[in-house]
């Protein structure tokens, strides 16, 4: 399916962020890979990190000259029932293994949207997650073909691994956020390491005016006065919503005052999200300072940008992150996070500096009644955060990255 409802974007609307010069550097590098187009294919238009970035990369992209298309493969529940089982494998859970009919519907999903499905109207491909993957095994051409990966393969089921590196064997290359990512056994010919990005113009991350944001917290029912600890993650258990729960308590046992709001959307290629938030719901009992919130509140990108810019602390305590651009969006705001040094955390909370790496709640626990007490600490913090992310995780940089890795496909005969 082409993704069309995108947002218009142009280069020039960041110049107030990045800067003339920067803004006009993109634009002459652009220039030497117009005619080329792209195509990116995922498995969601909607929830997760990817179509996060998608959304805004690609009409980007488009504004520097690279025509570049969004479609998303067409599948069955039992297909992401499936998939989520090979996330899950992937990012360590050695107890789990496919039956040969999970492999079969995996791949023949993919064959269909390969042969009747997809578009593919480009001279590249950019295949998003393990979801997708398989595609290329089922179109014959020699287009360039990018495996972005998104999730932490640093200690995978190895048997699950296998499944991949079979489809891997046809790509060009390959793309993981961090290096300790990128798995020994990985074929590609050429494997690069970017993390991605933030767009600060879109609804997530634009500013926003304070009655705006107090009007949200009212219609939730969270109290503006009272300090809000947040943390902003599909409701996954490598996420663990539990653990900021568990934090939460330890605060509030110790200094009273405080809230906690957990927002979550269910991805539609997430089929366990829906029980797991029922698990979370029950161990939160019916305490009133304990918010639990989804899209299906209507909880949609201004609100959580609200809830980011209203919290006092963010949370995120995730055992297993690829890179957590929930994170990049509270550090964005201004916001000190403390948060587990799971992937891609690693790089982005910077500890005593943008935030606290933290190993459990308790420690936790410290570390966010320490910034709440520390107001001028929380401020140089969320400084700080800022400066980071601007450096380094803004949506202009990460497409230069891909320009670059373009340039280098198109400019050399080795595939
Ligand atoms: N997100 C959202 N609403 C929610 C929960 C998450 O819009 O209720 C967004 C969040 O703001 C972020 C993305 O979904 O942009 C999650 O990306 P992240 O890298 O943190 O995690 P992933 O879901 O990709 O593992």
């Amino acid at each position: 399916m082409l993704i069309s409802d995108l947002p218009s974007r142009s280069i020039y609307e960041y110049t107030r962020i990045i800067g003339e010069d920067e803004v006009a550097r993109l634009i002459s590098y652009s220039e030497k890979l117009r005619g080329h187009s792209v195509t990116h294919v995922n498995s969601t238009s909607f929830g997760g990190g990817v179509a996060e970035i998608l959304y805004s990369l690609v009409p980007l992209m488009n504004s520097l000259g690279i025509k570049t298309e969004w479609e998303v493969i067409e599948a069955p529940i039992e297909f992401f029932n499936i998939t989520k089982k090979i996330h899950n494998a992937l990012q360590g859970r050695k107890d789990i293994t496919l039956s040969r009919d999970e492999l079969s519907l995996y791949i023949n999903v993919n064959r269909i949207n390969a042969e009747s499905k997809l578009l593919l109207r480009s001279d590249t491909v950019i295949v998003h997650d393990p979801q997708p993957l398989p595609i290329r095994s089922f179109v014959n051409d020699n287009r360039k073909w990018i495996w972005r990966c998104h999730i932490d393969l640093s200690s995978p089921n190895e048997n699950v691994l296998k499944v991949i590196v079979e489809f891997l064997r046809k790509y060009n290359a390959s793309v993981f956020h961090m290096r300790e990512f990128i798995h020994e056994s990985i074929p590609t010919p050429r494997k690069y390491v970017m993390p991605p990005s933030i767009d600060p113009l879109s609804d997530k991350n634009k500013e926003i005016p304070s009655s705006l944001i107090h009007k949200v917290l009212n219609r939730y029912g969270v109290d503006p006065e009272k300090p809000i600890l947040l943390q902003v993650g599909r409701f996954d258990p490598w996420k663990d919503p539990f653990g900021a729960i568990d934090t939460y308590r330890l605060v509030k046992k110790r200094i009273g005052r405080v809230q906690l709001l957990l927002v979550g959307s269910l991805a539609h290629d997430d089929p366990e999200g829906q029980e797991y938030l029922l698990k979370v719901k029950e161990y939160a009992g019916n305490d009133p300072d304990i918010h639990i919130l989804t899209n299906l509140e209507g909880v949609g990108a201004l609100e959580v940008n609200a809830f980011q810019r209203a919290a006092t602390i963010v949370l995120q305590l995730s055992i297993r992150e690829g890179f957590g651009l929930a994170v990049t969006e509270a550090l964005w705001k201004g916001k000190p996070v403390v948060a587990r040094p799971s992937g891609g955390i690693k790089l982005q909370v910077i500890d005593n500096v943008t935030g606290y790496l933290v190993n459990n709640p308790e420690e936790a626990s410290k570390a966010v009644i320490h910034l709440i007490r520390n107001p001028e600490l929380r401020r140089r913090m969320g400084e700080n955060g800022i400066t980071h992310v601007k450096k380094n995780f803004i949506i202009t940089k990460h497409v230069e990255r891909y320009l670059r890795i373009l340039d280098e496909l198109y400019s050399t005969t080795t595939p």
